[in-house]
């Protein structure tokens, strides 16, 4: 059998010396302590691959689809392997051998790629949601049946209800005296589930005199599709979002997302090498970084009489090198100061469909998350990311910690 995807990566590969400054920080070692569940042991399966000492098995697909992509290893490699791109390599590799699965494939094929399928079939989804999962009792026999039970808490699904966020807005969004103009690449998580960062980014941007542009046609940036090993879904929608980003006359292109960002900025040019996706990529900005670094956003603010703390998004943080300009909007908009929790570029857990899959994993790992917010003793817990919210409010609803959790330009828009 030979295994092409992966054997782009041998070099990659060999260069681990098996030294496990790994285990240190991976999340899903420090849970499960097993060898084949860190970056070491998850490289070493890939080489067993190529060498066909081992065949896509079950197990290997498990240890794959198990690592949540917070790059902790590859901020802490001694030798600076890059796990995260051996790891990719192996998903794209399985699912090139075996497929990603009828229901996936579906939705890659039908519905993620048309977009406008999405926002019914997610309505669909949150009316069921309200319906009956929400009224379900969580020690009922049907909800022991329900994966998304953790210490007899059901898992928090965002209201799904709502018409999307693109159906909200105009296009364009004009102001009197602009002094710049940006497009906004929304992405999946602000469209269907967490409109209010959205509508904070309009508020701010339009506070700062920045005109935005909306494009209604822009599809999902492809991250969960990457996460399944589909690579040609993904540059189908990487060429689609850049061909209608490309065309617009702006200064840059913000995003609230730090998964969209990364993978905008960091993972198109790894799946082809393409002069529209480059022209895309290198014109997306943080809304975080275009904030700070373009505009006098602190003047006019009126500070929140809230004590606020952060936490470092991993595709943020480590996918993208940004941690300070959110810390500088948070210390302008609390005037009861901001504080810093333990550990807090340690990744939440959330790892877009790691917890959907893995959720009893992923909501062992969100707990500690939840301990190191509650002793920090803040009002607000703010991200950069609507996953790492999303899943954050979930591990502080179970730990029945009664603190809000808000995007940085959440706040910000505040404090206006
Ligand atoms: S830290 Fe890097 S070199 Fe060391 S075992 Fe882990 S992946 Fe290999
Ligand atoms: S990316 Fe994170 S979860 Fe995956 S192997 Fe590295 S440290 Fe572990």
């Amino acid at each position: 059998m030979t295994y092409k995807i992966l054997q782009n990566y041998s070099n990659e590969i060999s260069r681990c010396i098996k030294c496990g400054a790994c285990r240190a920080v991976c999340p899903t070692f420090k849970e499960l302590l097993d060898e084949s569940m860190v970056a070491r042991g998850r490289i070493s399966l890939a080489k067993a691959v190529i060498e066909n000492r081992l065949e896509l098995t079950s197990g290997f697909d498990n240890r794959i689809s198990t690592c949540i992509d917070c790059k902790a290893c590859v901020a802490n490699c001694p030798n600076g392997v890059k796990v995260d791109d051996v790891i990719l390599a192996s998903k794209a590799q399985i699912a090139k051998n075996r497929g990603i699965g009828s229901i996936e494939n579906f939705i890659a094929k039908q519905v993620v790629r048309r977009g406008w399928p999405m926002a019914y079939i997610l309505k669909a989804v949150g009316m069921i949601s309200k319906r009956i999962y929400e009224p379900l009792e969580p020690d009922s026999i049907l909800s022991s049946l329900l994966p998304f039970i953790a210490n007899k808490k059901k898992r928090f699904i965002p209201d799904l209800t709502e018409s999307p966020f693109l159906s909200r807005y105009p296009e364009i969004i004009t102001c009197e005296r602009p002094k710049g103009r940006v497009a906004f690449f929304v992405g999946c998580a602000i469209n269907f589930m967490d409109q209010r960062i959205g509508d904070a980014v309009i508020k701010v941007l339009k506070k700062n005199n920045i005109e935005i542009i909306i494009p209604k046609a822009q599809l999902c940036c492809g991250r969960p599709l990457l996460s399944l090993g589909d690579r040609d879904t993904t540059l189908y929608l990487a060429k689609k979002n850049a061909g209608i980003f490309s065309r617009l006359k702006v200064d840059a292109i913000v995003t609230a997302c730090a998964t969209c960002g990364l993978t905008i900025k960091g993972e198109y040019n790894k799946i082809a090498k393409d002069k529209s996706l480059e022209n895309f990529s290198v014109r997306l900005i943080d809304i975080n970084e275009f904030i700070v670094n373009n505009t006098d956003f602190k003047k006019g603010l009126n500070p929140l009489e809230k004590k606020v703390t952060y936490h470092d998004p991993c595709h943020l943080k480590r996918g993208q090198g940004i941690d300070k300009s959110p810390r500088e909007i948070l210390k302008a908009v609390s005037s009861d100061g901001f504080v810093e929790m333990k550990e807090a570029d340690a990744c939440c857990g959330f790892g877009g469909l790691f917890s959907f899959y893995h959720y009893s994993l992923s909501a062992r790992i969100a707990d500690k998350k939840a301990q190191n917010i509650s002793d920090a003793k803040s009002d607000i817990i703010a991200s950069a990311c609507p996953g790492c919210l999303m899943h954050i409010r979930d591990a502080l609803n179970r730990n029945e910690i009664n603190i809000d959790a808000k995007h940085t330009i959440e706040l910000l828009a505040e404090s206006y």
